[in-house]
């Protein structure tokens, strides 16, 4: 039995929540956002983000998958559910659980900038900074972190350990983590 280790705690993850939801709140000043969350991993995430956001907010989910180890390196990302409404016109806050390569949010962003929102941008609660393929930007990130698997608050070991309140390291070949 592997229990993961704590890399950033429940408290922690909770405040930076708050200062971030406080900074976006700020930034939009009262405009109108729709947040779309991109599933599965930011679902906790953009669940506790929403609640501590001021401004009028609609949320969307998206649904992305990467291509395989032999293609991810060309950012190919399959769309597995779209938006179900358009974003013309709108303020687009996308939210991000992890950004380890950078790909899939890019592909995300090229996708979404041609359906012509009022603004685009991004939030994420970790990022792998040292993974970075491609140059994308995050305007509200959560934590930078070193290059290790994490779980917990919405991200998976082979879809086990998503509920946890906590951000743990977990080797990413042990079968048996979380049991
Ligand atoms: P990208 O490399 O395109 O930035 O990230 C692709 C996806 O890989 C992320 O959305 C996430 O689903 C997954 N991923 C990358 N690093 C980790 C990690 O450390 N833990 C988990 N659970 N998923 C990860």
């Amino acid at each position: 039995m592997t229990t993961p280790r704590i890399l950033i705690s429940e408290a922690d993850i909770q405040r930076r929540v708050r200062e971030l939801a406080a900074e976006i709140s700020n930034d939009y000043a009262g405009e109108p956002v729709t947040l779309v969350g991109v599933l599965k991993g930011a679902f906790i995430f953009l669940a506790d983000l929403s609640r501590h956001l001021t401004m009028p907010r609609s949320i969307e989910f998206m649904a992305v998958s990467s291509y395989g180890m032999g293609t991810t390196s060309s950012g190919a990302v399959r769309v597995l559910m779209d938006l179900r409404r358009s974003i013309e016109g709108r303020h687009v806050l996308v939210v991000e659980d992890i950004v380890d390569t950078g790909l899939t949010l890019h592909y995300l962003l090229e996708l979404l900038s041609t359906r012509d929102p009022a603004s685009l941008k991004t939030c994420a609660l970790v990022r792998k900074k040292e993974r970075h393929e491609v140059d994308v930007k995050v305007d509200y990130l959560g934590f930078d972190i070193p290059n290790v698997w994490v779980v917990g608050y919405g991200l998976d070991h082979a879809e086990d350990l998503r509920a946890l309140p906590y951000i743990g390291v977990v080797d990413p070949d042990d079968e048996t983590a979380g049991e």
